[in-house]
Order: C-alpha cells, then structure tokens, then sequence
C-alpha cells in the first residue's frame, strides 16, 4: 500500500525541522575535504509546487516553510537556512524535497543514491534529478537497498531515513533497518525522522531508538501544537541522530527556540533536544 503522497505535506512545519536539521549536518561535512554520500531512503518527488492542488487542498506550508519566509530576525544558522533556500528556488511557490536539498549543498566528488518506491514519485524523482551526474535514483525499497549499499565506499556518509510511516509495521522497520546499517556500518551520521503522533508505536519508538548499540545519538523533537483531543494528527516531529556532528547539539540548541515560536500554533509548542555520548 502506498498511498501517501508527500506533495500534500510539502514545506510543513515539519519539513521545515527535517531540512534545517540535514542543512546542518551536511554543511558540516561539508568542512572537510574528503567526499561522502548521501544517502536518501525515502526521497519523494525532490521538488514540490505549493500553487498546485495537492498542497493547496491541506495549506500546510503555510504553518511552514511560508512562515521562515516570512520571519523578521533569525538565529544565524537559521538565517543562513533561509538564504540557502531563496538562492536554491528564488520562487517562493516551489519547495525543495530532502533530494534536491542535498544535491544543493554536496560537492562535485560527493555521491547522492537516491530510492523512492511510489509509481507517480519515482518519475517525477528521475525528472528532477536526471541532468546530475553525482546521483544515482532507483525505484527501489529504501530500507533493504540502504543495508546493500553499507559500507559506502568512502567510508563517510550521511543516510536520511525518512519513512511515511503509514502502517504500523514501520516503526519496528526503520528501528530493524538501522540495527542492521550499524552492524554493517558503525560510523555513519544517520538521520530518521518520525513523527510525533498521539499513538503508541509513535510514542515508544524514540526509548526503542536508544536501545540501539549507537555510541552517540542526539534527538531532537519540534512540537507545534499540542496532541488534539480525539488523537488524529501530527503535533510535532523528530529526528534521532546518531553520530550526529559534533557542533549539531550546540546548533540546535540555539537555533531551535526560535523555531519552535516561530512554528508554533498554540502555546504549548516546544522543543526537545537530549543527547548520549559524543
Ligand atoms: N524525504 C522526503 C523529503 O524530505 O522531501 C520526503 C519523503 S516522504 C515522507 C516518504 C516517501 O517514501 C514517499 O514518497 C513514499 O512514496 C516513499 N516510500 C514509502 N515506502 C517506501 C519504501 N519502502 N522505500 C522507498 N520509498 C518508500
């Protein structure tokens, strides 16, 4: 089953944190010399038209990527976020998917390996990435084609996992999938991204993510709203780093009060940033 479409998602508060939070880590290795990969599980269509029906029927971007736009002063990471995004689509009615994002900020002897399995999103995918060769874009399982890809060849890299989460099964997958990356791949900078949701499986799974033999993780949630009354929806988000960088957790904390009140759609928006080892 895949019906989730991400054009209906695109630019919302929690795309915002995704983006800023792998605009961080990328432009961090990027200060070194040697090449990395990206890896992208979960890619979607990598470019995204907020005019158009799909993001017009939810008008998520507004409570976004419309509100970044639209901030007075920002913290400096967050302003540098900003710009990068205006340099990369100077229209404001396009917004860049994780794929595209990445292919901004990595360097001509970097490598992107992309994977998106929807019949619609895959086309859209290769359109949108083909003139780049730098990257690799397969209509393929994100989860088993990452495991068959570790450990890149040079031996650095950046993995995003960022799953729609639309069956229940999925939690305990990118909990599995990661175990299994690690065991093949110690020294990754994986990023997963999950949603904070008023269910169970959503609720645990960050205490399942700690119990991952990582030597150094950092998560960090941005909640935007509080939990609605009959459980439907997603209030906040997260991302569980694990070998994040090194400066990540300052960058976070201070950039991510700004964020959490410029997102905010009532007042119990907040942010939550815990770390282990490094
Ligand atoms: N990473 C994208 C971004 O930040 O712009 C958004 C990705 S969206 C949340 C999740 C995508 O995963 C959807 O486009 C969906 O079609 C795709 N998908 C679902 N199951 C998949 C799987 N097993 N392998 C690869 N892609 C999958």
């Amino acid at each position: 089953m895949l019906s989730y479409r991400h054009a209906f998602h695109a630019g919302n508060h929690a795309d915002v944190f995704k983006h800023f939070v792998l605009f961080l880590i990328l432009s961090y290795f990027n200060r070194k010399d040697k090449p990395y990969w990206y890896i992208d599980t979960h890619s979607g269509a990598g470019l995204y038209h907020l005019e158009e029906d799909q993001a017009q029927k939810t008008g998520e971007y507004r409570q976004g990527i419309a509100r970044l736009l639209a901030a007075q002063t920002l913290p400096a990471e967050l302003e540098q976020f900003r710009q990068h995004l205006q340099n990369l689509l100077p229209q404001p009615q396009l917004y860049c998917g994780s794929p595209l994002l990445a292919q901004s900020l990595l360097r001509p002897n970097d490598k992107l390996r992309l994977f998106e399995l929807h019949p619609a999103d895959f086309p859209l995918l290769r359109q949108n990435t083909a003139a780049d060769r730098r990257i690799i874009a397969k209509q393929a399982d994100g989860y088993q084609s990452l495991i068959s890809l570790l450990p890149p060849p040079p031996r650095r890299a950046v993995i995003l996992i960022d799953p729609p989460y639309e069956q229940k099964q999925e939690y305990r997958q990118a909990v599995q999938t990661l175990g299994a990356a690690l065991s093949r791949f110690a020294t990754g900078c994986y990023a997963l991204w999950y949603p904070c949701l008023s269910r169970e499986e959503s609720r645990s799974l960050p205490a399942e993510l700690r119990k991952l033999p990582a030597a150094h993780w950092l998560q960090a949630e941005l909640h935007a709203h509080a939990p609605r009354a009959d459980g439907f929806g997603m209030h906040g988000s997260g991302m569980f780093l694990i070998n994040p960088p090194y400066v990540l957790a300052e960058q976070l904390a201070a950039n991510l009060p700004a964020l959490a009140e410029l997102l905010a759609q009532d007042s119990s928006a907040h942010f939550v940033l815990e770390q282990h080892g490094g």
